[in-house]
């Protein structure tokens, strides 16, 4: 169940004025259960970065194993690649993603852009219900996310998602996220727009999940204080490469 990143790059716009390499060959190992924080500046990478652990965004080159399971193989889902595919190819490419998205989940840092059902038990429920559970597993799954996010679900089920407070919507997304179940949870700047007490539950509630559950957490941050406090792992960005990589103890000794 870890994550091996092999000589990862990313350029945007290549060959173009705008050429940008956002990812310059990046070696990287973690490993299951790990908890750990990727910090950097904006545009240092980081979200190109876990944009290509998702799938969302397929690497320049270099390749990205995730529990054995190569997930820049075969992928070709970037924007850029407008090439029209047979409906077999793209079958084929679809599945992959779901493949990559059961082991590997993203919570955005604005929430908002991955609720778009009427109620929360709906919200949740379509990641499960896109991988072809049965109903009463959806359910399950919906209550156990749910409550591991500390949302009642008899309170909140019917409700809209978008009449939320930020914190609430935060929870949300995270739980639609649980409910795939992955291996590795990745948060970007889940505390962004948060008060400092929504933070502190938030943040919590991420170790927690950590802790009992084994997951393998990488949360992205801007602050290299908060994440010192609560990560075994710092991983430091700058213009595409990691520039510092070790304990936060290791890592002020060489800032
Ligand atoms: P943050 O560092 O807070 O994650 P950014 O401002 O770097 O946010 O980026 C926000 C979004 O805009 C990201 O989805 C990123 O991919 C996109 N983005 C950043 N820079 C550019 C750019 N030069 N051209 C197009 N999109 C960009
Ligand atoms: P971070 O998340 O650390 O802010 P990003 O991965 O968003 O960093 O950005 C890394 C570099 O890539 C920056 O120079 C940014 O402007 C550029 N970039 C990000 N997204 C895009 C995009 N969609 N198109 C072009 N350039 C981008």
């Amino acid at each position: 169940m870890s994550i091996k990143i092999a000589e990862l790059t990313h350029v945007y716009d290549k060959n173009t004025p705008n050429e940008t390499i956002a990812i310059d060959h990046i070696n990287l190992v973690i490993e299951s259960g790990e908890f750990i924080g990727l910090i950097g500046h904006t545009g240092s990478g980081k979200s190109t970065l876990i944009q290509q652990l998702n799938g969302l965004l397929k690497p320049s080159s270099g390749e990205i194993i995730v529990s054995g399971y190569n997930i820049t193989d075969g992928l070709d889902i970037s924007k850029s690649n407008k090439k029209r595919v047979s409906k077999a190819e793209s079958r084929a490419r679809k599945k992959r993603l779901i493949e990559v998205r059961k082991r590997v989940g993203l919570v955005f840092q604005y929430p908002e852009y991955q609720l778009f059902e009427e109620t929360i038990e709906k919200d949740i429920a379509f990641g499960p219900y896109n991988l072809g559970l049965q109903e009463a597993e959806v359910k399950k799954r919906v209550r156990d996310a749910m409550q591991t996010v500390g949302l009642d679900y008899d309170t909140y089920k019917d409700r809209s998602p978008f009449d939320l407070s930020g914190g609430q919507k935060r929870r949300v997304a995270i739980a639609g996220v649980l409910a795939m179940k992955p291996e590795v949870l990745i948060l970007d700047e889940p505390t962004a727009g948060l008060d400092p007490k929504g933070r502190d539950e938030i943040l919590y509630q991420i170790k927690s999940l950590h802790e009992k559950e084994k997951l393998t957490v990488i949360i992205v941050s801007h602050s290299m204080e908060d994440m010192a406090k609560i990560s075994e792992r710092l991983i430091v960005m700058n213009k595409g490469a990691v520039v510092l990589d070790g304990t936060p103890k290791d890592v002020f000794r060489n800032i």
